[in-house]
């Protein structure tokens, strides 16, 4: 029976003079596999474009995290819908693709946000990668105890966050030796047969 993740990354694209993202589509390309990015539309500039199409031509999606990255379950039905379609429209006009999921930040949630975004919510298996003092060890551990079919692993490409670089480096071939297949988001609800679209979504693991 074939095996299938995903690796979800948080929080790109990158303040100027920062490469994390470009570093982990590095790893990414080496070996060769897709991931899906949730970026923060407020970082989205002309200075790193150039990053996020260079994810797309990996075979990676690009999806929504929100414009600058609220507790959104605070604010009114306006300010939801003005958080989610101002990065929907970043995202769109760059890469010429409309978001299909979306990452509460935080994973902060309310009856009036699910009301209010159309596309299913994600969450994920993390292993608190936005704690500097997990190191790379502790990251590769967790992901490894998380491992099953269908999993959607919750990482960050988050300034300077080298740790998650060096654990997806470490787990990634060993993974692919035990038989799992690495997919993007939409690739994943395809391979596992699951319509994402349902009532209250909070996904982590596909099945
Ligand atoms: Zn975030």
């Amino acid at each position: 029976m074939s095996k299938y993740l995903c690796l979800t990354f948080d929080d790109g694209p990158n303040l100027p003079g920062d490469n994390t993202m470009n570093d982990m589509l590095d790893i990414l390309q080496k070996h060769e596999i897709p991931a899906s990015f949730f970026l923060i539309g407020n970082k989205i500039t002309d200075d790193n474009k150039k990053v996020i199409l260079r994810a797309v031509e990996l075979g990676c999606d690009i999806q929504n995290h929100s414009w600058s990255h609220p507790f959104m379950a605070e604010l009114t039905a306006e300010q939801i819908k003005e958080e989610y379609q101002k990065c929907d429209d970043a995202i769109t006009e760059l890469v010429g693709v409309r978001p299909a999921f979306f990452r509460p930040p935080y994973i902060n949630v309310s009856e009036t946000m699910y009301q209010n975004i159309s596309v299913p919510f994600i969450c994920g298996c993390g292993c608190n990668d936005w704690e500097p003092d997990k190191d790379a060890e502790y990251r590769y551990q967790h992901m490894k105890e998380a491992t099953q079919n269908g999993v959607l692993y919750l990482l960050h490409v988050s300034e300077g966050n080298k740790a998650t670089l060096q654990a997806v480096d470490r787990i990634v071939p060993e993974l692919k030796a035990q038989g799992y297949e690495f997919v993007n988001l939409p690739g994943l609800f395809e391979k596992c047969g699951v319509n994402p679209h349902k009532n209250h979504a909070l996904w982590s693991i596909v099945q």
